[in-house]
């Protein structure tokens, strides 16, 4: 990498960029703790810190994940368990998602534990684990109704089988996911516990007893504590986001994330001038327009072309016209003064739109929201107010 070192003072690696995501540490902990709080306290935390952290960056965050009270760590590949081991992250840390047989001896160099559904893949981690010596952790991984990754009863009981008997291996979990628990009608959830508890059962009457069992996400966590085995697996909620919009957090749990930018140019759109790619936007009367540095690049999602809406002022600022890969126009708010510099909340904790209003005006879910924002958007991390580090794309 070619590093240009300019007259200006600034570290190589700045980003001064207007755009940029605010993740609050403190909130992030504190969420993490408030959860924690609602558990029995015989009940593991498991952090899940896929998909970057829900796009909240794995490495800033799994630290405060841990200093919250979390005990595990779950990613859903060998290279995001790689990165947190790389970052100097000691704490168990689970892969949930099926792996290639190659990738396992990898795998085992980082000291991840995998979630195994297949004979398969168990075959080729027994097989690794033997040359390496490194007695990897597994958690056999129950298909109990999702129909996803997972293995049969009959079948996730031979794999324990297999593990429990074997002196290279450590029977580390049993769990299965639920496909509906963030739906209370829904009597599914509970077929699939019943389903996970006989298993449970039948394993421990032969004496295999894994060291732990799971089963619940951040809905089935915040809904019942019927759910929560030995361990629960948390993701959305402790980024502050609900995992429905029906189901409430604990008190005190507040979103993550927050995405400013800067106005780069404010305008007046004459009638019938018309806005952006495509012109589809034009307004009955001459109005401001003001330009925002962000676009689907940044994973401002293009469907939120006339739909979306950012904060100015306080006041609300909708997007006009086509969302753009890097810019996005927004009317400014009536009685609002704005100039080039001016802030704007593209998606805010205290002023909106939240990430579930926006996956709300798109039909999709916060999850998509928060874990699409790119890399190329700096995220800066707060410590008691204060932007402690920046990242942006890897260097
Ligand atoms: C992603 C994931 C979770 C976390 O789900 P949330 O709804 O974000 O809490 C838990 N378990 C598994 C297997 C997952 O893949």
């Amino acid at each position: 990498m070619t590093t240009f070192t300019g007259p200006s003072g600034l570290p190589p690696d700045a980003d001064r960029r207007a755009t940029r995501a605010e993740i609050d540490l403190d909130v992030l902990q504190s969420n993490v703790e408030a959860i924690r709080a609602t558990l029995a306290p015989v009940v593991e935390l498991m952090a899940v810190v896929k998909g970057n952290a829900y796009g909240h960056g794995a490495r800033m965050v799994a630290p405060a994940a841990l200093a919250g009270g979390a005990s595990r760590l779950a990613v859903a590949t060998v290279s995001e368990g790689r990165q947190l081991r790389q970052s100097g992250i000691e704490a168990p840390i689970l892969v949930l998602s099926p792996i290639n047989a190659q990738e396992v001896p990898l795998a085992l160099d980082y000291g991840l534990d995998l979630a195994i559904g297949t004979q398969d893949l168990l075959t080729a981690v027994v097989g690794a684990a033997e040359a390496s010596g490194s007695r990897p952790g597994v958690h056999i991984k129950l298909d109990s109704g999702m129909h996803r990754y997972g293995a049969d009863a009959d079948l996730a009981i031979s794999l324990a089988q297999q593990v429990g008997s074997n002196p290279s291996l450590r029977l580390d979990g049993l769990m299965t996911h639920f496909a509906v628990a963030d739906e209370p009608d829904d009597p599914a959830t509970d077929h699939q516990a019943a389903l996970f508890q006989s298993v449970l059962d039948r394993l421990r009457a032969q004496g295999i007893a894994p060291e732990r069992h799971h089963l619940a996400n951040s809905a089935a966590t915040l809904r019942d504590a019927r759910w929560h085995g030995s361990m629960v697996r948390v993701g959305i909620a402790m980024y502050g986001l609900p995992p429905a919009p029906g189901l409430t957090l604990p008190d005190g749990v507040r979103p993550v994330m927050t995405i400013r930018s800067q106005v780069a140019r404010v305008h007046r759109l004459e009638s019938p001038e018309a806005v952006g790619y495509g012109r589809t936007y034009s307004p009955d009367e001459p109005e401001s327009v003001a330009l925002i540095p962000i676009g689907y690049a940044d994973g401002y999602r293009r469907a939120f072309s006339n739909r979306g809406w950012m904060t100015i002022g306080g006041r609300r600022a909708p997007v006009v016209g086509r969302v753009s890969m890097d810019q996005t126009v927004v009317r400014v708010p009536d009685a609002v003064p704005v100039e080039p510099g001016t802030e704007v909340t593209v998606l805010g904790a205290e002023t909106g739109p939240s990430a579930t209003e926006l996956a709300e005006a798109i039909g999709t879910i916060n999850y998509e929201i928060v874990t699409g924002i790119a890399p190329r958007v700096p995220r800066h991390y707060l410590r008691q107010g204060q932007v402690i580090a920046v990242e942006s794309l890897p260097g």
